[in-house]
């Protein structure tokens, strides 16, 4: 049956709709707040997440309202821009139209800004069992199911269960997971041994996995080795150049024959771009991204652009396409605009601007490479604070930030360690996630 279209008003502007409100989503929309579109943007959340800090809140370090920050608080103020909390599900080029969850909508120009979502590989069982780290329902899982784990294995009295229970095994060494592991180390540290004291004889188990022969590989050599210095430090135990081959919610099947035994598995080991069908499978790239030439715009397609983590533009400084990281999605988003605001024979092709990378590894320590700059420990850390605390979206939500790092800072404590939401199984999230949806 035809869907019915969704109700936006009548305008003479032509129709510029953005799916996504992630970073390169909203960068597009703010910077097109006065031009001569109407701009619908469309999301399945009614918020945009601040993902660089979802492990925080995995952690019970941040509460997660201070990274989340209402969509139409951010566009209410934009000219001609409305929003609607929809669920994209097919693109029709030809009509140019799209279909929801909720009804169909027209475009004059469609921009695909959906980011990306878990990548398993393939493996069910895995997938099944485990929680990723890619919005803010599984970061809240992932708190729920670790604290529950926790009371479980105070409960029991089986000393292998004790230790299942109080094994967390973290999958991926890219920033993520080291910053999860970090941040994890940490509450074992300062908050396990006084709110657990009866598992004295049990203490948490932190194991980080990765295919990769380095952590941190997409950094230089300087600050790899340093963040391994610093998780060993923590006692994490890490796992290097192994990858996990098999998880049935109690045992980790890892490549060189090794099982671990944990009920906890936090997926943070790949990522593949997501996006509604429609589209010609002949645009589908590498890692699930649309192929898109230099100025964004889908291969064969002349009014559908792709920006962020789902695009894939081949260049000749990136064969394999941009990192998929927050400064490629906002520039995109911002080039995109300015281009959608002058005339086609004047658009400027998209060029990256490489501003640095950090990653932090617990409290006070953390690695940045500026170009050939590496910098190390508390100077990292705090320039890894202010950057994060820059970025994030709200006034009230960086005071609140900034509030809890500095109490915990002093205390060291972890004050969200709240069992909310019961975690029952993956599959009883109550998110969709769009690797449904496609
Ligand atoms: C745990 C973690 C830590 C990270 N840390 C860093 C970091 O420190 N620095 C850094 O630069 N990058 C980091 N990244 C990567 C960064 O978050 C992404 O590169 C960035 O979010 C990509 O922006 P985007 O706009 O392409 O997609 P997103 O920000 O993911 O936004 C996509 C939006 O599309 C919506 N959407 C998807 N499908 C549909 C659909 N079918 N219908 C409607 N809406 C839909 C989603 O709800 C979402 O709001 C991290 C990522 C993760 C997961």
């Amino acid at each position: 049956m035809p869907q019915l279209p969704l109700f936006i008003p009548e305008s003479n502007l032509p129709r510029l709709v953005i799916i996504g409100s992630g970073f390169a989503g909203l960068q597009l929309a703010k910077k097109l707040k006065k031009a001569k579109y109407q701009i619908v943007v469309l999301d399945k959340n009614n918020f945009h997440q601040f993902q660089p800090l979802l492990y925080q809140v995995a952690t019970s370090g941040l509460e997660p309202d201070s990274i989340v920050f209402p969509t139409r608080k951010i566009v209410r103020d934009y000219k001609n821009t409305f929003f609607r909390m929809v669920s994209v599900q097919k693109i029709q080029p030809q009509e140019k139209c799209i279909l929801t969850d909720k009804g169909s909508l027209s475009y004059d120009y469609l921009v695909i800004a959906t980011g990306s979502v878990n990548n398993f590989y393939g493996m069910q069982d895995v997938s099944e069992n485990a929680v990723g780290l890619k919005s803010i329902h599984e970061a809240l899982a992932i708190r729920s199911m670790i604290l529950q784990h926790l009371e479980t294995a105070v409960d029991v009295s089986l000393p292998e269960e004790k230790e299942a229970n109080t094994t967390v095994v973290i999958v991926g060494a890219g920033p993520a997971g080291v910053e999860m592991a970090g941040a994890l180390a940490e509450f074992k540290k300062y908050v396990f041994p006084k709110d657990y004291a009866e598992l004295k004889d049990y203490p948490l188990q932190i194991h980080l996995i990765s295919s990769s022969i380095k952590t941190l590989p997409m950094l230089s050599e300087k600050s790899s080795k340093n963040s391994l210095k610093d998780l060993k430090r923590l006692k994490v135990n890490v796992h290097l150049g192994v990858s996990v081959q098999a998880y049935d919610g109690l045992n980790v099947k890892l490549s060189n024959g090794e099982t671990i035994t944990a009920t906890n598995l936090i997926w943070t080991a790949g990522v593949k771009g997501a996006f509604p069908k429609g589209l010609q499978p002949d645009v589908v790239q590498r890692g699930n991204r649309i192929e898109v030439d230099t100025f964004n715009c889908v291969k064969g397609c002349e009014n559908i652009f792709a920006i962020g983590d789902v695009g894939m533009m081949k260049t000749n400084e990136f064969p394999n396409g941009h990192p998929m990281v927050a400064p490629v999605a906002m520039q995109q988003g911002k080039n995109l605009a300015t281009n959608f605001k002058l005339p086609k024979e004047n658009w400027n092709p998209f060029k990256y601007y490489d501003k640095g990378s950090l990653a932090t590894i617990g409290k006070k320590s953390a690695v940045a490479d500026f170009g050939k700059l590496h910098i190390s420990g508390i100077i990292a850390w705090f320039i890894w604070s202010t950057v994060h605390l820059m970025s994030i979206s709200g006034f009230k939500n960086k005071i609140a930030v900034g509030l809890n790092w500095a109490s915990s800072y002093f205390t060291y404590d972890k004050g969200n360690r709240l069992i909310i939401r019961k975690y029952k199984h993956k599959k009883a999230f109550d998110c969709i996630t769009t690797e449904e949806l496609v």
